[in-house]
């Protein structure tokens, strides 16, 4: 529960029999734990934190090992960092640990954030491709269709079960008109331990949102006629994971991610798609 109670977004997950790190374990897993026995908020789930890892990973996680088994970074040195955003994009998850190949520890882990970040500082000495001045509709980066949403008036665990079944990182949540009121990302759920309010997931979305009380990502917007250049420093600067494409009357129609600016700018002008499912 350490991961949890001091609110860091992963725990690299050591095997003291096998003497290295074989995972890692995310705010993910605790979503799925809980999606998995979650019952009513009549039924505690006692046995929650006293929960041995390896049980998780050997009964309701079968999904856990399959995903969090490819994503260590191989050796640093055999590694490029094209690698290492092919590898984020391909197997959608938000952090890489970086491996040093002598001692096996752990050294870093990356994240989009601070690779598109490291891209837009040196970026900035290189002269700009054209299309960065193109609307970014027009050019396609993001995804615009079959958003997962999630209504305000739902329940906690009605978003959940989407981000069990859609493996998205965040979702929109909206009003009766469809207009975006808030986002609701993966790693919120990490408030619900903070408060040891898990045990009721038939909250409202409404409630959920208001509760929230820690390293919360406002909703970020941007607009279809915006270019590539206007979206990128916004999402620089404001140092979010993704932007919620809008009409003019605040409707979702799209939500442009860092994956998505990573494949456009990065794995594109290879030739190479990661983000096709
Ligand atoms: P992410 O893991 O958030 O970087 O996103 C990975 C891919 O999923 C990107 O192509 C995003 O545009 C897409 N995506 C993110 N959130 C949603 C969502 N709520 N509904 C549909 N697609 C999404």
């Amino acid at each position: 529960m350490s991961i949890l109670y001091y609110t860091i977004m992963a725990a690299p997950l050591w095997d003291s029999k096998l003497q290295r790190f074989v995972g890692m374990l995310t705010i993910t897993d605790f979503i799925n734990i809980l999606h998995c026995y979650y019952k009513s908020p009549m039924v505690q789930m006692y046995g929650l934190e006293s929960h041995k890892i390896e049980t998780w990973r050997g009964d309701s996680l079968q999904n856990f090992s399959a995903k969090h088994q490819i994503p260590l970074l191989r050796p640093l040195f055999l590694s490029s960092l094209f690698d290492a955003i092919y590898s984020l994009l391909r197997y959608k998850i938000h952090r890489l640990p970086v491996i040093d190949p002598e001692s096996g520890n752990v050294l870093h882990i990356l994240t989009h954030k601070r690779i598109l970040k490291f891209l837009h500082i040196f970026g900035k000495n290189l002269p700009k491709p054209a299309f960065v001045k193109r609307p970014v509709q027009e050019l396609g980066i993001g995804t615009f269709r079959n958003i997962a949403t999630v209504h305000q008036t739902s329940s906690l665990y009605e978003a959940l079960s989407i981000f069990v079944e859609r493996r998205v990182s965040a979702l929109p949540v909206v009003d009766g008109q469809s207009k975006v009121v808030a986002l609701y990302s993966r790693f919120d759920v990490i408030n619900l331990a903070a408060q040891k309010t898990y045990n009721n997931l038939d909250m409202t979305m409404e409630e959920a949102i208001r509760r929230r009380t820690c390293c919360v990502e406002g909703v970020m917007k941007c607009y279809p006629d915006e270019s590539l250049e206007t979206v990128i420093d916004r999402i620089v600067k404001a140092e979010v994971h993704r932007l919620v494409l809008v009409d003019r009357l605040d409707v979702v129609k799209g939500i442009i991610s860092l994956s998505d600016l990573l494949q456009a700018l990065v794995l594109t002008p290879a030739g190479i798609d990661a983000l096709l499912s």
